[in-house]
């Protein structure tokens, strides 16, 4: 199979057909391998236009997803970027292609070194990952420019707005356990100006700031 093409197929029909613009955005895309992040049986699927399974019960998002998240979060040069769910570290490498730093924290031990594995091949040297729950923020590092949660949750996890930036922005999908809203929330001094984007379907944040286990 040809990977190439399936990749900029995948650029051409479903991220600029569906209105993704940033130039930056789209040729991050065009860098990174995503099939290099699934599992081998699945691999054949890695260009489709849905999400597939990486292992643990947890998917690696629709292309569209990632390119959507990734553009509302405004990336830009010298942000330092924290990832709340890695997954299969598919995120957090185009983030990388496009900012200073990403720190990415996953709850499950083998998908956290597997990503890890995946981006050492692949050369990433800014990228931090950590095993643990997200919903507590990463407060060696913090404050960050930019927050990304790729899992769905009931409510924004306050530790990470506490250790968001001034001016800073935060993506993350509000919703109950079948659905949600693509939101994204800007802070601004005393305030949150929140923006919905379009609704969604992510597998649960599972953490004391999330969906509690069970
Ligand atoms: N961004 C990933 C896809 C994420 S799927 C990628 O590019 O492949 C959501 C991930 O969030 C899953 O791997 C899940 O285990 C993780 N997750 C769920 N709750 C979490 C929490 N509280 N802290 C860290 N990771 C969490």
């Amino acid at each position: 199979m040809d990977y190439k093409v399936l990749r900029e197929r995948m650029i051409k029909e479903q991220l600029v057909a569906r209105a993704i613009k940033n130039k930056e955005v789209l040729n991050a895309f065009y860098k990174v391998e995503r099939h290099k992040f699934i599992p081998e049986e699945f691999r054949g699927s890695a260009y489709a236009d849905y999400p597939v399974p990486i292992g643990e019960g947890q998917t690696i998002s629709q292309p569209f997803m990632v390119a959507l998240m990734t553009e509302c979060l405004l990336p830009s040069p010298q942000d330092r970027i924290l990832e709340i769910g890695t997954g299969s570290g598919y995120q957090a490498a185009i983030l990388a292609e496009l900012v200073k730093e990403v720190y990415s924290i996953e709850r499950f031990a083998e998908l956290a070194r597997t990503a890890e594995d995946t981006l050492r091949q692949l050369g990433y040297k800014n990228i931090k990952i950590r095993v643990g729950d997200g919903t507590l923020g990463w407060l060696e590092e913090a404050p960050f420019d930019k927050i990304i949660v790729t899992a769905a949750s009931p409510e924004i996890p306050k530790p990470l707005l506490e250790r968001l930036k001034e001016f800073g922005r935060l993506v993350i999908p509000l919703g109950d356990s079948f659905s949600q809203v693509l939101t994204v929330v800007e802070k601004q001094k005393d305030k949150l100006i929140k923006t919905e984007v379009c609704g969604c379907v992510f597998v649960p944040l599972v953490g004391k700031y999330g969906w509690r286990q069970n």
